[in-house]
């Protein structure tokens, strides 16, 4: 995000990514493995993901919670990062996964989740998603609209089943973050209107025979970095949870969504014990089981992308131009993202440096990483290393310009596999045909 704050210098962003050092010859090591070697044996652009630190940071956010003697389930946001060796990991850690898609259960179960340790979320699911969903029996269908509700409820009876829901409320609640990514206020298209839910919830656990209404979830938005959003949105759910409870409607679980954000600059994001503290002051009287649903803060710091400088081009300002570009990671196109940019070599001065824009390679004016940067001096030829690209990253490359999709790389207990072949042109040309009839004209 533009900001009027110089941005930092080297050492406070190593300090804000305690898994990543800079050793000697060895240039710039995460969790133990040289990112140089990586690249010189992989190529790039080539994402690096760090299964040492996802566990370490599951297992962090898990204790928050048992700190303050708070039983939480706890579902990875599975739209954050999608790999199957990812979701392994999280899985091993206690995690049941939240999807929005059918293909997201798909993968989920596909990586040993258990069904009931599934959440569904998502605006437009389809008959076929909310089809497979129930047939799977996952462990709650978070209900999005009073639409939906009536679709889902007439599918299960069709199919004998009775489908465990949630209410997503939309509780009108500015999360005071990107407006890209921002969900809860009434104006967003997610939930539904906290105002109608105590009618509709009487109706549901009365009158519904396909849907068993267990209570409410909410998400108000991603990469938040105040506590005064999360506090509001969940004293409007446990009001609302006085309220039905006051009309005599059964309420077991709530899901807390999750949006807990990351520093990728310099923000003071707050840690999960503060989450872990506003829930249990919102939420940990109610005597409910409570879940979370949290992506970026547990994926993002776990991953880099490494890219190589194609050239410096001196005009009116200095580019460095490198080998990944907006295809590979859009946030910064997308949501005016701002991630750290680290030289793979040791610097020999952290603070010296050239004041740089660095780019990709495609042909869009947004495509950029980072303008009037101060670097350490890069040249054609050197590596570098885009930092917290571990959510939100892999997940939304395209083939933008016939760039194939990068490798994916692995790291762990001092170990490192290949978990995604850099796609080939041939495989990418490959998947089209050109109609018989166009030929024989
Ligand atoms: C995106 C999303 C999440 C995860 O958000 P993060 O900011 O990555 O933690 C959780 N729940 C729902 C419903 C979402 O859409």
């Amino acid at each position: 995000m533009t900001s009027t704050r110089p941005d930092p210098t080297l050492q406070p962003l190593l300090k804000n990514h305690p898994n990543l050092s800079y050793e000697g010859s060895k240039g710039l090591v995460m969790d133990g493995t040289s990112l140089t070697d990586i690249a010189s044996q992989h190529g790039t652009p080539c994402w690096v993901i760090s299964a040492d630190t996802l566990r370490h940071r599951a297992n962090t956010l898990k204790d928050a919670f048992k700190a303050r003697n708070l039983p939480v389930h706890c579902h990875f946001a599975v739209k954050a990062q999608d790999h199957q060796a990812c979701l392994t990991v999280l899985a091993q850690c206690g995690f049941g996964a939240d999807v929005v898609s059918g293909g997201e259960l798909r993968r989920a179960l596909a990586a040993g989740i258990k069904a009931q340790d599934i959440v569904f979320s998502g605006i437009g699911k389809t008959d076929e998603e909310l089809e497979l969903a129930v047939q799977h029996q996952i462990g709650q269908i978070n209900v999005e609209s009073v639409e939906e509700l009536h679709r889902l409820d007439a599918l299960a009876r069709k199919m004998q089943r009775r489908a465990r829901i949630a209410f997503r409320v939309n509780p009108d609640i500015d999360a005071k973050t990107h407006s890209k990514i921002t969900t809860g206020r009434a104006e967003d298209k997610f939930g539904i209107a906290h105002d109608v839910i105590p009618a509709l919830y009487r109706k549901t656990q009365t009158e519904m025979s396909g849907v068993e209404l267990v209570g409410l979830a909410v998400h108000l938005g991603s990469q938040m970095v105040t506590d005064g959003p999360f506090r509001k949105g969940y004293e409007r759910i446990a009001s609302l949870v006085h309220t039905l409870r006051a009309d005599g409607l059964r309420i077991s679980d709530i899901d807390c969504g999750g949006g807990l954000g990351i520093p990728y600059r310099d923000e003071t994001a707050p840690p999960p014990s503060m989450l872990a503290e506003v829930i249990a002051e919102t939420l940990g009287d109610l005597d409910v089981q409570l879940h979370i649903e949290p992506g970026r803060w547990l994926a993002a710091p776990s991953g880099v992308l490494l890219a190589r400088v194609i050239d410096v081009k001196d005009a009116a300002r200095r580019f460095i131009i490198i080998d990944a570009g907006m295809n590979d990671l859009v946030r910064p196109a997308m949501y005016d993202s701002w991630h750290g940019i680290l030289p793979l070599h040791t610097p020999e001065n952290m603070e010296a440096g050239d004041v740089v824009d660095v780019v990709g390679p495609i042909c869009e004016s947004s495509d950029i990483f980072a303008r009037q940067r101060h670097l350490p001096p890069l040249k054609k030829g050197d590596l570098v290393a885009l930092l917290d690209a571990g959510a939100y990253g892999t997940v939304m490359s395209s083939t933008y310009n016939s760039r194939p999709l990068a490798a994916q790389v692995m790291i762990g207990g001092g170990k490192q596999a290949v978990i995604r072949k850099r796609q080939t042109l041939d495989e990418l040309l490959a998947q089209e045909a050109v109609p018989d009839w166009l030929l024989h004209t």
